[in-house]
């Protein structure tokens, strides 16, 4: 069991022995890669450099600064803060808070490994210079359009995904390469309409291809073949932390840590593709808000991702922001604010006069007041000054959450100021930012923001939803939003 040897999935097959036909069968997928060997003896593996990966900016390799773990070890959640050097790149990567950034981050190498040994690819041949090729009268899906010049490894590493839940065209293909009579009727069964509820059941153990592999052994379908079906990888997403008025040079963000067992019965431990990656590499920090400065040359490549939501923070420092944010949602904001901070402090030494600034309202949410609230330092530092008018924090599992009317979630307590908020909106004309996830809490604040508008606004739901909608389009209410 692990990720280098894979774990078998389970299921239950007493249905099987009574299908008499299948139905529904994927069709064949159609021949589309071709591995072509150079002609010359070519090593190559280079495991920090990824060349096949499509990007919309340019690639760049930054150095890991620095670490800060932003939880308590006894957190739900671990989340840990990175700080990025870039500055060999400063006209390439040019930033306001509000924007993200992917990381190229490669497919765990004890699984590369482990998929390797299961399909006998030796360590030479998997090392060697191939390209990849289009069968006759087909093309290449784009993610493999820049596999020239690289290696079986790369593409493991880096050109598909070897984690995502498995698609029926996988276990359509893996069965026409099986010379198990039993394994084949057990794929077939698998991906026809009789077996859709195993299906469902093999794809709730969140499968990688090698435990696909080890469960069906007799299965050793050609790379070039699995090419054919297995989705991209992907690169990752994250926000940036920091404003570019305080520090050029760095680029701040934070994560959990993907690392979670799939449900009972099968409890098998599941890990993300670059958190845990992140995380060896900062070396596994474990004290809450140390910053640990990092010496070694750990290379991160990363590239600027084009912001066209426009979630950003507003040039006119005139307008109130109201910022909702709860867990990881608070990163973009932290950059906001001291964004702001330095265009005042600046403005302030220009004109020495005190000019009317925006206020900045944050609506934060978090479980537990000692484990993990994110950036507690900042925020309360911003709030000292000033620069944030209102911190608003609440605390999902306090023993009164939710309870007498006293709030759980962000949206509970921008309805406790439902009166402020409709001001801000109705007479400042404030935008309105949120950011996290994307299916309970920003429903939930979408309705809260539409109660606010209906019981102070006296006005209908339906004509509450239509501003809200309205909002969207005029960007003024900007969502950055993860399913
Ligand atoms: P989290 O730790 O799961 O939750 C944070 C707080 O939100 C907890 O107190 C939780 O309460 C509460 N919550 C749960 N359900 C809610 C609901 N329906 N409405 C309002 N609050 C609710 O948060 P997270 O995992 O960090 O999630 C943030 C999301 O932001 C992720 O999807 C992440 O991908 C995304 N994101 C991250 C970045 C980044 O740069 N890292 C950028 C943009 C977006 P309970 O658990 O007690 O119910």
């Amino acid at each position: 069991m692990g990720i280098a040897s894979g774990t078998k999935i389970m299921l239950d097959l007493s249905e099987l022995a009574k299908v008499e036909q299948f139905t529904a069968l994927p069709r064949i997928p159609t021949v589309i890669c071709k591995i072509i060997k150079s002609n010359e003896e070519r090593i190559i593996n280079s495991p920090t450099l990824p060349t096949l990966i499509n990007t919309p900016t340019p690639i760049v390799n930054t150095r890991l600064d620095a670490v800060r773990c932003l939880t308590h070890p006894e957190a739900l959640k671990r989340t840990i803060h990175l700080e990025l050097e870039i500055k060999d790149y400063r006209e390439k990567l040019e930033f306001i808070p509000g924007d993200s950034f992917g990381i190229i981050a490669p497919n765990n190498e004890k699984l590369c490994l482990g998929i390797l040994k299961t399909l006998e690819i030796d360590e030479n041949e998997a090392n060697q210079e191939i390209s990849v090729e289009s069968a006759e009268g087909t093309e290449l899906p784009s993610h493999l359009r820049n596999a020239k010049s690289t290696s079986i490894i790369e593409l493991l590493r880096y050109g598909v995904d070897l984690n995502s839940l498995p698609r029926k065209a996988l276990l359509r293909l893996l069965a026409e390469y099986t010379t198990n009579e039993e394994e084949k009727k057990t794929l077939l069964f698998l991906c026809s309409k009789q077996g859709s509820v195993q299906f469902n059941l093999l794809r709730e153990q969140v499968p990688t291809l090698l435990d696909l592999l080890i469960t069906f052994p007799s299965s050793k379908p050609p790379l070039e073949r699995l090419l054919d079906v297995l989705p991209p990888h992907q690169p990752r997403y994250y926000s940036i932390v920091n404003s570019p008025l305080v520090n050029r040079d760095l680029l701040h963000f934070a994560f959990n840590i993907v690392d979670y067992k799939t449900p009972v019965p099968y409890n098998v431990r599941k890990y993300g593709v670059c958190t845990p990656w992140l995380d060896n590499l900062s070396g596994y920090a474990k004290e809450i808000n140390k910053r640990v400065p990092l010496t070694t040359d750990i290379n991160i490549p990363i590239f600027m991702k084009p912001n066209s939501n426009e979630f950003a923070v507003p040039s006119d420092i005139s307008r109130p922001i109201i910022m909702i944010g709860p867990g990881t949602g608070v990163a973009p904001f932290v950059g906001f604010i001291q964004h702001r901070e330095q265009q005042i402090i600046a403005e302030r030494k220009l004109n020495n006069i005190e000019k009317t600034f925006g206020e900045m309202w944050l609506f934060y949410g978090c479980r537990d007041i000692e484990k993990d609230y994110l950036y507690r330092e900042e925020l309360e530092r911003f709030s000292e000054n000033g620069f944030l008018k209102e911190l608003l924090v609440v605390i999902s599992r306090a023993p009164n959450a939710g309870l007498n009317g006293n709030p759980k979630y962000v949206q509970d307590l921008l309805r406790k100021r439902g009166q402020e908020i409709y001001e801000l909106l109705d007479q400042k004309n404030a935008m309105i930012f949120v950011c996290g996830d994307a299916q309970g809490m920003a429903k939930g604040v979408n309705d809260a923001l539409a109660d606010i508008l209906v019981e102070h606004g006296k006005i209908q739901k339906s004509d509450a939803l239509k501003i809200l909608t309205q909002w969207i389009s005029d960007k003024r209410y900007l969502r950055d939003l993860v399913r």
